[in-house]
């Protein structure tokens, strides 16, 4: 048998695709709650005063400098995304200078 050349063709790792969800990654579905509706616990809350190691894995803080919006933890990023958004509307017009 040759050995592979540069310009050869090159063949494929897998016959076929994989099923959806039966990869080696885990696949996560869409983030079920419309952000800012989130009834997730804890969502949404002031990140300051609260025990962080205790959040589950994955959880977000997000905190907009100069924002009259607190630092506060988000359970997915689609909701800290909304929170960013927020504490953004909230950075007085005299801070952005
Ligand atoms: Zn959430």
């Amino acid at each position: 048998m040759a050995a592979p050349s540069f310009n050869g063709r090159i063949k494929p790792a897998t016959k076929r695709a994989r099923a959806q969800g039966q990869g080696d990654l885990p696949r996560l579905g869409l983030h079920p709650e419309i952000p800012g509706a989130c009834t997730t616990p804890r969502c949404g809350d002031a990140a300051d005063g609260q025990d962080e190691t205790a959040l589950p894995a994955g959880w977000i803080r997000v905190g907009v400098q100069g924002s009259t919006d607190p630092d506060r933890v988000w359970c997915s990023g689609l909701c800290a995304t909304w929170g960013i958004a927020r504490a953004e509307l909230r950075v007085p017009a005299a801070a952005r200078r």
